[in-house]
């Protein structure tokens, strides 16, 4: 078994494609060749963005790879304002981020949808970036592990144990996404051991290699503590993955 780390950096709906070109440059400069050797890196554009993005990091060889963060289940059709996963697969997207909270929250995903998402993803030879988590009302009320439990076993339904063994989990909870408040890392790994556990009882032998990152408020200042932990193999970043430098830091910390 050997997991290396994900970092991935999800933009949300910021930056134009010439602020993102900026940004992978910048980025480029801020990050040195052994960063990658134990870190993968990510980085999710909007939509608009990517095929800008995906010329330069290709263009300079840059070492990161390019990330979306949502795609529709269909390959194509009369699905207005929707974007597929063969349309993605073509610009070299590698990781899609499916299932985020703010798509549960804001545009009424369930973990039917976010099932056909992570399938389809697979089926275009990419990975999920699939992400579960527990409001604070539910952590409070004790019932934080039921949720993710939950959250896993609906995601991931019919999906083999080789594809599940590749994929990424991202454990975010939603009271820690964009509030400065970050679970603590013994919260964190206990969180993340259990998103293991529960992916290896539902396809027994799969447990060991998925990767699971914790999100929810990373900085410099507490990746390194978080990314120590054994059952955290990287982090999804929101805010901070908006600044070079903030970011780069975050990955040498893994
Ligand atoms: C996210 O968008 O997935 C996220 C974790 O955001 P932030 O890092 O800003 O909390």
């Amino acid at each position: 078994m050997s997991r290396r780390m994900l970092v991935s950096g999800n933009w949300k709906m910021n930056l134009n494609h010439l602020e993102a070109i900026q940004l992978v440059q910048k980025l480029s400069y801020e990050l040195v060749d052994h960063d990658y050797e134990a870190v993968e890196v990510s980085v999710h554009p909007p939509f608009t963005d990517i095929r800008s993005v995906q010329t330069v990091v290709e263009a300079d060889r840059m070492e990161f790879v390019v990330g979306a963060q949502n795609c529709h289940w269909k390959d194509s059709g009369a699905y207005t304002g929707e974007v597929s996963p063969p349309m993605l697969a073509k610009l070299n997207v590698r990781y899609v981020i499916v299932g985020h909270s703010e798509r549960r929250q804001i545009f009424g995903e369930t973990d039917e949808t976010v099932n056909l998402k992570a399938r389809a993803v697979i089926k275009h030879a990419m990975t999920p970036i699939v992400c579960v988590g527990e409001t604070l009302e539910q952590r409070e009320a004790g019932e934080a592990e039921a949720t993710v439990e939950a959250q896993l076993r609906g995601s991931l339904r019919g999906i083999s144990v080789e594809d599940l063994s590749a994929l990424v989990v991202a454990y975010e909870p939603i009271w820690a996404i964009g509030t400065g408040r970050t679970a603590t890392p013994d919260d964190a790994q206990a969180m993340c051991a259990h998103v293991r556990a529960v992916v290896d009882s539902i396809r027994p032998g799969a447990g060991a290699d998925v990767r699971i990152q914790y999100g929810g408020s990373v900085k410099p200042v507490n990746a390194a503590e978080l990314l120590s932990r054994p059952d955290i193999d990287g982090a999804l970043v929101g805010g901070a993955s908006l600044e070079a430098d903030k970011f780069a830091r975050i990955v040498s910390a893994g």
